[in-house]
């Protein structure tokens, strides 16, 4: 939501927080907005150095680059906090509504979740073409409700970006990322869950530009076969969309469970 004001305009971006105590709502401004907008619903983050004031009774929360606000984003951490107020081990059977978990799990299998627009040479839509600046997916600026298979090069199309009102988007500022949907089991329940974009490429240990070189249908569709069967440590966030009823399941950080020593305690 811009903000102008002298014929100044800054980036204004409003984010709903809940500490199990209350919800709140807070602005976070111009660059530091632009980077914490890579936060997902559900995650757990640290927030340092907001700015607080009171307007009738309520408490009103600022954060900016400018006054020394830092947002950390605990869930996409791949090493585990080792302060028990934040590191939270559990079994997927103990798993409700809102939380973070930290979970030992088996990969059962890795299937597409692509509903956007992916590259044409993508045989399994497990891609999506994304803004780089922003990771959120772009559109056809010829056809705003077009979502499936280009049926060319990505180069031949003009894409538009709403989530940054980016109506010209020059070719290299779109890329593929994966869009992927993985089944994990740890004994006590198996679940589906999505993936960000750096979970995916950990898992599948290819890029997504690596995966649209490889030619054939046959040699992509072993990239999602090969996971599975591996013992990761994930970290799981579980939360409702607004408006919905569902909960979803999204692995925020993986690896595997090799190198993660001391564990359930
Ligand atoms: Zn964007």
């Amino acid at each position: 939501m811009p903000f102008t004001e002298n014929g100044e305009t800054q980036d204004r971006y409003a984010v709903r927080i809940d500490d199990g105590t209350a919800v709140r709502d807070m602005t976070l401004w111009n660059l530091l907005g632009r980077q914490a907008a890579r936060m997902l619903p559900g995650q757990l983050v640290l927030l340092v150095n907001l700015d607080t004031s009171e307007e009738n009774g309520d408490v009103v929360l600022n954060g900016s680059s400018e006054t020394g606000t830092k947002v950390y984003i605990i869930s996409e951490m791949t090493s585990i906090p080792t302060s028990s107020v934040l590191r939270n081990c559990s079994f997927l059977s103990t798993l409700s509504g809102s939380a973070n978990i930290y979970s030992k799990v088996c990969i059962v299998s890795v299937h597409p979740g692509a509903t956007h627009i992916r590259d044409a040479r993508d045989y399994l839509s497990a891609t999506m073409l994304v803004h780089a600046a922003c990771h959120r997916p772009v559109q056809r600026k010829d056809n705003l409700q077009f979502s499936g298979t280009l049926d060319g090069p990505v180069d031949v199309y003009e894409f538009v970006c709403p989530a940054c009102c980016n109506h010209n988007l020059p070719p290299e500022d779109v890329i593929p990322i994966f869009d992927i949907v993985i089944c994990i089991d740890d004994g006590t329940l198996s679940l589906m869950a999505h993936t960000t974009a750096t979970v995916a490429k950990t898992i599948l240990r290819i890029s997504p530009s690596q995966l649209l070189e490889l030619p054939s249908h046959s040699e992509q569709q072993q990239t999602l076969l090969a996971p599975r069967g591996r013992e990761v440590v994930v970290s799981l966030t579980t939360f409702c969309e607004p408006f919905s009823t569902d909960h979803d399941a999204r692995i925020d950080a993986i690896c595997d469970a090799d190198d993660v020593g001391v564990f359930m305690s």
